[in-house]
């Protein structure tokens, strides 16, 4: 008896785990291409850190402008992960919450194996690996998250601020930068941009499929709602429009 209920627990657990990965285990993506399909391919990675929601939403944006025609693309295509970690946004927690206690919770900690203890990501998340694909595909990365606190504060946080790396980031991130301190009065709040910041060898910038390639990170100050959304979903808006039309897409 007690075997028989033992079995019925795993397999009710098994069950469980099967149905919550197949929900929480899949981002959301929309793409959109110029006619005829020619030209640079961008990918905008929204919310892979589901309490930094400006991301998810300046995507989803951003697409139903696509979508509406409200916009188009002269040349190129235009890949939006729009729900970075579905549950995790819905959730508001930052990683995938049933992976809460495995390797795999922090997706932006599993882009590539790593001995690093700090960092015990593998490349096993089934996220991190559908994001890998999809970098794989395309010739720039901009990846949304928001920070906890200012850069400028100089108590550790990466907030208003955006990190480039590799050959051909910097003009993109230049032009994000002019782009998102215009519409800001406070210098304090200005954001920086800048190539000197310590890499996370598992994070997205660090991926086999990203290295090498124009990588630009952008951190709002946004966490736990320290500035309203809407102001750092339009600071997420002008990043994307000003990649956009560095590229000559738009
Ligand atoms: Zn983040």
């Amino acid at each position: 008896m007690k075997a028989l209920l033992f079995a019925l627990l795993v397999i009710l657990i098994v069950s469980a785990w099967f149905i919550v990965s197949t929900k929480c285990d899949k981002i959301k993506v929309e793409k959109f291409s110029s006619e005829p399909d020619n030209g640079p391919v961008l990918l905008v990675v929204g919310s892979v850190h589901g309490n930094e929601p400006a991301g998810s939403v300046a995507a989803t944006d951003v697409a139903n402008l696509f979508r509406n025609g409200e916009i188009n693309l002269k040349r190129g295509t235009i890949i939006l992960v729009t729900e970075g970690n579905p549950c995790g946004l819905k959730m508001k927690v930052r990683g995938v919450p049933h992976r809460a206690i495995l390797p795999t919770y922090d997706i932006n900690r599993n882009f590539r194996q790593s001995n690093n203890i700090g960092y015990p990501g593998g490349g096993r998340c089934p996220i991190s690996q559908q994001i890998s694909q999809l970098a794989d595909q395309s010739d720039v990365i901009l990846d949304l998250h928001e920070a906890w606190g200012w850069v400028k504060e100089n108590n550790g946080s990466m907030g208003s601020g955006i990190y480039y790396r590799y050959p051909g980031s910097e003009p993109i991130a230049l032009a994000i930068q002019s782009a998102i301190n215009a519409g800001i009065q406070d210098e304090d709040k200005k954001f920086i941009a800048t190539e000197n910041w310590s890499q996370i060898n598992t994070a997205l910038e660090a991926a086999p499929a990203v290295e090498g390639k124009p990588y630009i990170l952008i951190e709002t100050s946004g966490q736990n709602d320290i500035q309203p959304l809407e102001v750092r979903l339009q600071q997420m808006k002008k990043a994307i429009f000003a990649t956009l039309q560095k590229m000559g897409m738009i």
